[in-house]
């Protein structure tokens, strides 16, 4: 098909790539956009095979495409969203993404012999979609943060309450159906309100950062630590039994009481109460664990704080 000139001028000014290709698919038609992105000279590539000119281009996947386009006579398209690109071309956007290269959605359109009306030549039309690219990237990035966000306390950065308790009722069930071993510790900070009292609410806050951060540390990829209350966490240990959660709760509590919380000119000791619970086949729900782990945990308190109780029947 002969371009006329109006048609010829507006290919060459739109801001959109567009390459023509023959039945054998060589290149027939390159525009200016495909050789300002591309560094090719539209003299050097007409002629040349559409593959020879974009070696990185997925050949066995073009040439179905551009074949079923020449024996269908029907339109083909390709998403970034499917293939980022086809034809291997820096992005000229001023945004930053993860990939250098420009994002394109792909329009492969036949292109009839105007006598015999038999499909010749195939138009592709190559549009620029970097930027809903960066935007989607963007916003994948912001739901993944928010996610995160609405998971943790804001203070101590373990688990919240909320996200907790999900995950507790999943391991919960996961444990009953196959026979796991399960425990669950729960700590209180002791005489709490003394210590803020004496270090004032931003101390305070201190002690809860620095203790969470001392029991993630002692703990397995698998465990769960989570704000339960005001200074209350749960600690949800899958396939672990009594006698080694009560171990871990004395390693921590130990740990705890000799770990020193330096708070501007002071240096703040706190200690705190422990109860722990194990997973009995008379539970019928996650809760019962945390009843029972908070009757030991007010047991250790009754019995002089600084302590770990293991509940019995
Ligand atoms: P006990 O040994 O019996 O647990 O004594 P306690 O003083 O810790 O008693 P209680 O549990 O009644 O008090 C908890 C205190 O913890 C009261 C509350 O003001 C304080 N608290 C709760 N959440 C926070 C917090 O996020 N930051 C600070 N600084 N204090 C908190
Ligand atoms: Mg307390
Ligand atoms: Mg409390």
């Amino acid at each position: 098909m002969q371009l006329s000139d109006i048609h010829s001028l507006i290919l060459q000014r739109i801001n959109s790539g567009v390459l023509i290709v023959d039945a054998d698919i060589n290149l027939v038609y390159f525009n200016r956009f495909m050789e300002s992105h591309s560094q090719l000279k539209s003299e050097d590539v007409i002629g040349q095979s559409l593959f020879d000119t974009f070696p990185d281009a997925p050949e066995k996947w073009l040439k179905r495409k551009i074949q079923s386009v020449l024996m269908l006579n029907s339109p083909a398209f390709s998403s970034w969203e499917q293939r980022q690109y086809v034809f291997k071309m820096r992005h000229a956007r001023p945004v930053t993404t993860s990939s250098e290269f420009m994002a394109q959605d792909i329009t492969f359109i036949p292109v009839c012999n105007q006598q015999s009306n038999e499909v010749e030549q195939v138009c592709i039309v190559i549009d620029d979609v970097t930027d809903v690219f960066f935007y989607q990237e963007k916003l994948k990035d912001t739901l993944a943060k928010l996610e995160q966000v609405s998971r943790m306390d804001g203070l101590t950065q373990v688990a919240n309450r909320r996200f907790w308790e999900e995950r507790f009722k999943i391991e919960f069930a996961s444990a009953v159906r196959h026979q796991n071993p399960l425990s669950l510790i729960m700590f209180d900070m002791d005489k709490f309100k003394q210590v803020n009292d004496i270090y004032g609410h931003q101390g305070g806050d201190l002690v809860l950062v620095e203790a969470t951060r001392l029991v993630q540390s002692m703990l397995r990829k698998e465990d769960l630590l989570g704000r339960y209350g005001g200074e209350e966490f749960g600690l949800i240990l899958p396939n672990t039994g009594g006698k080694g959660a009560l171990e871990l709760a004395e390693r921590i509590r130990k740990a705890f009481q000799v770990h020193p919380i330096k708070f501007k000119e002071h240096v703040i000791h706190a200690t705190m109460s422990v109860g722990v619970c194990e997973l009995d086949n008379n539970f019928k729900k996650y809760e019962d664990l945390v009843t029972r782990a908070d009757l030991a945990l007010y047991q250790s308190k009754r019995d002089g704080r600084n302590r770990t109780t293991l509940y019995r029947k």
